[in-house]
């Protein structure tokens, strides 16, 4: 073994232990934290973060990954080590350019801003969360001033959450699919809507928790190494390999919200859960890009869980776990309910033909801020005519309006919402590949088997982790770049046999 190989794993699962101590403090912020511990938790997730910077900038640990580059040259360019270094290298290179100071900085004001946004959504209180969204846009705007060369503000901000991607490839992406999805969504909304009165009705909390467990556990989440609990924002969190959690909400009037946010949280897990114990501790274990992370949930919620064979098998046992509710309600119906299109409100709500449109408006709103075109007294307005002219909708509220989502409050603005597009068109992209290897995917499933599923998704995606970048992995597993084109043929399929298309 080499000494200074092993300093560098050293240096950096210490570093990692404390990201995943910090992200534990997270969960337990929103999940059962009392909003009384707000200010001390920022704290203590800023000093966590200082520390973990100071230690990823230090110019030993620089010095030691070039001294290591010669030996990722000789080492077969796919191997655990040779990625270790290159990945090392470039988290370093980038994390250079951010001052620790500044991480503290920015930990705490949005520790303090999700807690405001916590409280002001429920009371429809923009005004009141507004001078917070100030501070980060701010902040966000400072970040990515520390990447000097970028060709777009946002760009920096982009590139942490999807390594490699641009405001302006985005952009390209973007403008394509939504040239192909509006037709789609206009001759679909143009029919009779689908009756979906059957998932509206009354369903008791504790009935759903069970049901939605037990569907995570047969698609492959791992419960030994995971656990589900509620927060007011459904999230995936992991610590190691061995402990990723997941979160859920409840509301007992409508079995959808639920049901599909559990399946999609469960998707990222099980990517988490698949990663290579052989990059345990190590800054490679996580998933590689906002978008393919997305494309792994969209995958298990939307591909699977929301397909005809899928239900094929468990609509018995959600009959059974719900005595009554769907005796009248045949499996046709019920499959017509959960694939219902229709310009709605709420991002996460949404059916998997108009999200994409939700996304597209929250991306260029982002760019628009960021850029200093659209004031965030302003944000309001401007989000409202975005969905009156979009979607043909206009929001009651600003609750269920530009303040739905945690994403700006929460965190920087810019660069969170491209990755859910990117992830549809990604998860229909890899489902390709995966029928052309196993055309009985869709057989198995209707007998409630997703192990042929999970374990090609197991050994062609999750178990890398990190070592690939997005583009690479895509590459890698498809044999081209990111294509539209299979996430087009899947909505024109699926929905072409649901409605006439
Ligand atoms: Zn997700």
């Amino acid at each position: 073994m080499n000494p200074q190989l092993d300093e560098l794993k050293t240096r950096l699962r210490d570093i990692a232990a404390l990201h995943n101590a910090a992200a534990l403090l997270n969960w337990d912020q929103l999940t059962g934290m009392p909003p009384g511990g707000a200010e001390a938790r920022g704290f203590q997730q800023a000093v966590l973060a200082r520390i973990a910077t100071e230690k990823s900038v230090d110019p030993a640990l620089g010095k030691l990954i070039d001294d290591l580059l010669p030996l990722a040259e000789s080492l077969p360019a796919d191997s655990d080590d040779a990625c270790l270094i290159r990945g090392a290298k470039r988290d370093f290179d980038k994390s250079q350019n951010v001052p620790p100071e500044f991480v503290a900085r920015a930990f705490e004001q949005i520790a303090r801003s999700y807690q405001a946004w916590a409280e002001a959504r429920p009371n429809n209180d923009y005004a009141k969360v507004l001078p917070e969204l100030e501070r980060n846009l701010e902040l966000s705007r400072e970040y990515s001033a520390f990447f000097p060369g970028s060709d777009h503000i946002a760009d920096p901000l982009i590139d942490d959450a999807d390594s490699g991607m641009k405001a302006a490839d985005i952009q390209r992406v973007f403008a394509a699919l939504r040239a192909e999805l509006v037709p789609i969504v206009k001759a679909i909304t143009s029919q009779p809507p689908a009756d979906d009165a059957c998932l509206k009705q009354h369903f008791p909390t504790e009935a759903q928790l069970a049901f939605g467990k037990k569907v995570a556990a047969a698609i492959g989440y791992d419960f030994n190494r995971g656990r589900m609990d509620l927060s007011p924002h459904p999230f995936t969190t992991r610590f190691s390999i061995g402990d990723v959690r997941i979160t859920t909400r409840v509301r007992e009037d409508d079995l959808g919200d639920s049901l599909f946010s559990i399946i999609h949280e469960a998707g990222h897990a099980m990517y988490e859960q698949g990663i290579s114990t052989t990059l345990e501790g190590l800054p490679l274990a996580s998933g590689t890009s906002a978008g393919v992370h997305e494309s792994q949930s969209r995958t298990w919620e939307n591909l699977v869980g929301r397909s005809l064979p899928f239900w094929q098998h468990f609509y018995p046992d959600l009959k059974a776990a719900f005595p009554g509710l769907f005796d009248a309600v045949p499996l046709e119906t019920f499959y017509r309910a959960i694939n219902k299109v229709e310009p709605s409100l709420v991002r996460t709500d949404s059916d998997e033909v108009t999200y994409n449109l939700h996304v597209m408006i929250r991306f260029d709103l982002e760019l628009a801020m960021l850029e200093g075109k659209l004031a965030l007294r302003d944000l309001p307005e401007a989000w409202n005519e975005r969905y009156r002219s979009d979607l043909g909708i206009t929001p009651p509220d600003d609750r269920n309006g530009c303040m739905q989502d945690v994403h700006w409050f929460g965190g920087f603005v810019g660069g969170a919402f491209q990755g859910y597009t990117l992830g549809n068109i990604l998860s229909a992209q890899f489902m390709e590949k995966a029928l052309q290897a196993h055309p009985e995917i869709p057989d198995e499933m209707a007998t409630g088997k997703f192990s042929t599923l999970h374990g090609w998704l197991t050994n062609n995606l999750y178990t890398h982790g990190r070592k690939f970048l997005p583009n690479e992995l895509v590459q890698r597993v498809t044999g081209s770049d990111i294509q539209i084109a299979p996430y087009i043929r899947y909505l024109k399929n699926k929905y072409g046999a649901i409605y006439s298309l």
